[in-house]
């Protein structure tokens, strides 16, 4: 019984994984295979060159993303296998559960970054910097770094040590783990825009007064209160383009990459136009809502499964943290499969915010014309594996998106 449940537990996880890496190389035989053309609707605005320039920059990022997936499920199996048995026992007579807990985490947490850094700094000044992308400097990287760790600490331990309580605490916990996930998530829905964004980036009034007019006028037009209208320095690690809305009442802003500004206004409005659509359909407490079910659904099933390993002795572990880890990592790979279902709700508002975008604007060309842009610009795939986008898109392909729009624009003539 618990022999088998060991084999079932590492097959599970092996199979996430294998998956994972089947549908990337399925994705990039299928994008650069010498068939493979530009989708006509891309066609005025991609050139050949553009077009080998995004397969190579493809073909870069997967063949590393297959590496950091292997070297992540080889480290995971390590860890699950030996590491956190023998840490789990080294740990038990260093004071409370609690302690034990904050302890593990920080040593694993510090292994699983050790291990994850070169690959940071290898996709960064490797991969974007190859493709022209990167504008991060290392002392950029080394403060990003630092004030990651800064924020982990301060943010993880007294998570670690409140789970761990309510672990310790109730026989069935799902619930109020639930709570203390969600909460955490509408916290930092708050905190975010107002004081993690601000460590990271400069937000400055945006200058350019004729661009501030013209976007106060489409923001009255959509009736969505927005006091402040910021410009953010992305270009300072990224040359990719952006905007986005965040916040909630007077601290709700309009933030736009300083990097898409060199698009003319009105595609700048078609995509703050795009925003704004998220906003009226009410995609982030509809998102908000899916992710909380998600989080309480995930819990409830990590509760009777870490019931079942304690019960059984299966792994021969004793603390309830050691425990939640193994019954939460097979949970979460299982839920890997159910990951499309989400990416095709989000796909489904992507359809709706241009709509909303077109419709507001009463036009679908400048949206139209800087999605062509932003597949010209940041070399994005123009022709992903229809399985890879079922799975791993949560944004419709621009090809399908300018598709879309362009019906809409015969249907309104
Ligand atoms: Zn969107």
């Amino acid at each position: 019984m618990i022999n088998t449940f060991v084999v079932i537990f590492l097959t599970v996880i092996i199979l996430k994984t294998l998956w994972d890496i089947t549908l990337d190389i399925m994705n990039l035989r299928y994008s650069t295979n010498p068939n493979a053309k530009i989708p006509d609707v891309l066609k005025d605005k991609l050139s050949q060159e553009d077009f080998e320039k995004a397969k190579k920059y493809l073909k870069d990022r997967v063949l590393f993303g297959v590496v950091r997936k292997l070297t992540s499920l080889i480290v995971d199996l390590i860890f699950l296998l030996k590491v956190f048995p023998y840490l789990e026992k080294v740990l038990s007579d260093k004071g409370s559960t609690i302690f034990q807990a904050i302890l593990f985490f920080a040593i694993y947490e510090l292994i699983d970054y050790l291990v994850g850094l070169p690959f940071s700094i290898y996709s960064i000044f490797v991969i974007e910097q190859k493709h022209g992308f990167n504008t991060t400097t290392p002392k950029t990287f080394l403060k990003d770094q630092l004030l990651g760790i800064i924020l982990t600490v301060a943010i993880g331990v007294p998570v670690v040590a409140i789970a761990t309580l309510l672990l310790v605490k109730f026989q069935i916990w799902w619930w109020q783990l639930s709570i203390l996930f969600i909460a955490l998530m509408l916290f930092f829905m708050i905190i975010q825009p107002l004081f993690i964004a601000p460590l990271f980036y400069k937000f400055t009034e945006l200058d350019d007064e004729e661009l501030k007019k013209k976007l106060r006028v489409v923001l009255d037009k959509s009736g969505v209160k927005v006091p402040n209208i910021f410009k953010m320095d992305a270009s300072k690690r990224t040359k990719k383009q952006n905007a986005y809305l965040t916040g909630i009442g007077k601290s709700r802003r309009l933030v736009i990459f300083d990097t898409i500004l060199s698009y003319n206004h009105d595609e700048v409005l078609s995509v703050v136009a795009h925003e704004l659509g998220h906003h009226v359909k009410r995609h982030i407490p509809k998102l908000l809502v899916i992710n909380s079910l998600l989080v309480a659904f995930i819990l409830c099933i990590t509760n009777i499964l870490y019931k079942f390993i304690l019960n059984t002795g299966v792994f021969g572990l004793t603390q309830p943290y050691t425990t939640f880890i193994y019954a939460y990592t097979f949970i979460i790979s299982i839920m890997f499969f159910l990951e499309p279902i989400v990416n095709y709700l989000s796909r489904k508002m992507e359809y709706e915010a241009d709509e909303y975008s077109a419709r507001l604007l009463g036009t679908s060309e400048p949206l139209i014309s800087s999605l062509k842009r932003l597949v010209k610009e940041n070399l994005s795939n123009p022709n992903p594996h229809p399985l890879y986008k079922i799975w791993h898109y949560n944004h419709p392909a621009p090809e399908e998106r300018i598709r879309r729009l362009e019906e809409l624009r015969v249907q309104n003539g």
